[in-house]
């Protein structure tokens, strides 16, 4: 169940005044840290659109990130089926584990989550100097020669299928991806509205 602010009273605090909170990257699905929030904190949340735990070592409220600025933003929140605990999706600035990773499990994450951080990283060079980096110049280059990158690893990949050659299949793929990403980018389009798309088309099947 999706959380609101006018329906946390469902949430059930009656096994322990402290819920487990995970909170997960909305736009990689990479889980970034584990907390505890009481009935404050996740008020608190929705109040300041920050993530804010109930911290057992300082015994109060902490808004992740009120020191070091690497807050996380709320996107939205959800409770389990027994109403038990919670899970927030939220956009991290910055690292959110103090030691300085995106995340405290140590940046483990399921591989298809690097798709939708290799797309942030396009985004980033976006406007960066073209010399700097060859995504950076590739922004630099008029939209055609994304068009045709796009067109060419096609081909290739299709060729390397037919030949049953796996390891050049892969590395076209990954090439065809990256251009796709960046062509998306290009024309003002994204991956999540790519799988979307993919989404609503299994639903309807
Ligand atoms: P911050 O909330 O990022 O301003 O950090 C304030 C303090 O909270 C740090 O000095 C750490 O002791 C602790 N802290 C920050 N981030 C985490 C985290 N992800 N997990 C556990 N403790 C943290
Ligand atoms: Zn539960
Ligand atoms: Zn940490
Ligand atoms: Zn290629």
């Amino acid at each position: 169940m999706q959380l609101t602010p006018d329906n946390l009273s469902q949430l059930d605090f009656e096994k322990s005044p402290l819920m487990p909170a995970i909170v997960q990257d909305a736009a990689t699905g990479q889980i970034l840290m584990q907390g505890f929030m009481n009935d404050e904190a996740i008020s608190v949340t929705f109040e300041k659109q920050l993530v804010t735990f109930y911290s057992r070592s300082k015994q109060r409220l902490w808004t992740k990130g009120e020191e070091s600025n690497n807050v996380l933003k709320l996107v939205s929140a959800h409770t389990d089926c027994d109403l038990d605990s919670i899970l927030i999706l939220a956009t991290p600035k910055g690292p959110t584990c103090h030691l300085g990773t995106q995340s405290c499990f140590s940046n483990a994450k399921p591989a298809t989550s690097f798709l939708a951080q290799l797309e942030q990283v396009i985004v980033a060079r976006k406007n960066d100097d073209p010399s700097s980096s060859y995504t950076a110049s590739l922004f630099a280059k008029d939209i055609s020669r994304s068009c045709q990158k796009v067109g060419e690893e096609g081909v290739e990949v299709a060729l390397a299928a037919m030949k049953q050659d796996k390891q050049e299949l892969i590395n076209e793929s990954a090439d065809l991806l990256y251009h796709l990403l960046v062509l998306l980018q290009r024309s003002d389009s994204s991956l999540k509205e790519v799988v979307e798309c993919l989404e609503s088309r299994h639903k309807t099947t």
